[in-house]
């Protein structure tokens, strides 16, 4: 059962309770955390409340489903457009549908799909028919954990490199944003600090290392269960479902009209 507009209502309330703490605690403010909703395995009607109570940003984890619910533009609240994240690994023949759809891609994780999106975001309309430019970040496996995509760590900081080397004319249609990370999810939120901070250093490291770098100043991690540790460590970019829209019914895909 998908939450009604007041249930959605108190459990933001809570989870921004949660969000200001932790900000408190870091001595951060609450405006360098950008809450991306996660509406993933919930349908277009709670996307429309998570609108009504002031959402702005959505996390989508298949391509073809963020194209269900944001392929047609939406005013937020604040008169800002509704953006879209894809948070999810993004096949190769699955790049140009999300460079369509998304306003930020969080999950690329190999110099083939970096090539790729500038190719084919050269080849959109964008804004003055230039092309699109395409905020992405980096997925890093700081988890380590077999199942989990995204760049080794060991391999992640050659990996910055060879785009440092190539420079911001080899990719003049990608803004390259940061990085972003799944924590352990062991249940223990603590367990996710060492990746977290991990992390935050390799994105310092890198951060204005040359005009490739010049806007890599985001990080995107922490999760419904770990975001407190996530702020505490950095995060600009929390990505959180379960807190706001309930527990994902994974039997029933919403793009499967079935
Ligand atoms: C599903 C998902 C989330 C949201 O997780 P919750 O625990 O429901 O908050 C965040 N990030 C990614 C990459 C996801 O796939």
């Amino acid at each position: 059962m998908e939450f009604t507009l007041e249930e959605m209502r108190s459990h933001l309330a809570a989870l921004e309770a949660r969000i200001s703490d932790a900000c408190k605690i870091a001595g951060r403010s609450r405006e360098s955390v950008k809450l991306v909703w996660v509406s993933k395995f919930h349908p277009a009607e709670a996307v429309e409340n998570a609108i009504a109570l002031g959402a702005t940003d959505f996390g989508e984890n298949r391509v073809q489903e963020a194209e269900l619910k944001f392929s047609t533009p939406r005013k937020a609240i604040d008169g800002s457009r509704v953006r879209c994240h894809v948070i999810g690994p993004v096949q190769s023949n699955k790049l140009k549908k999300a460079a369509i759809v998304a306003d930020c891609i969080h999950s690329i994780a190999s110099i083939e799909a970096v090539e790729k999106l500038e190719k084919v975001c050269a080849a959109l309309p964008g804004e003055n028919g230039a092309g699109k430019i395409l905020d992405i970040l980096f997925q890093i496996n700081a988890g380590e954990e077999e199942t989990k995509s995204g760049l080794d760590v060991h391999e992640a900081e050659a990996f910055l490199e060879s785009l440092a080397a190539r420079g911001q004319s080899a990719f003049p249609h990608l803004r390259f944003r940061g990085l972003m990370t799944i924590g352990k999810n062991t249940g223990v939120a603590e367990d996710s600090r060492e990746c977290f901070a991990f992390l935050r250093n390799l994105q310092q490291k890198f951060l204005s290392k040359g005009a490739v770098f010049a806007n890599f100043d985001q990080l995107s991690m922490g999760m419904t269960g770990d975001l407190e540790v996530a702020i505490e460590e950095g995060s600009t970019m929390i990505r959180v479902g379960t807190a706001l829209f309930g527990e994902r019914d994974y039997s029933k895909p919403v793009n499967d009209p079935a």
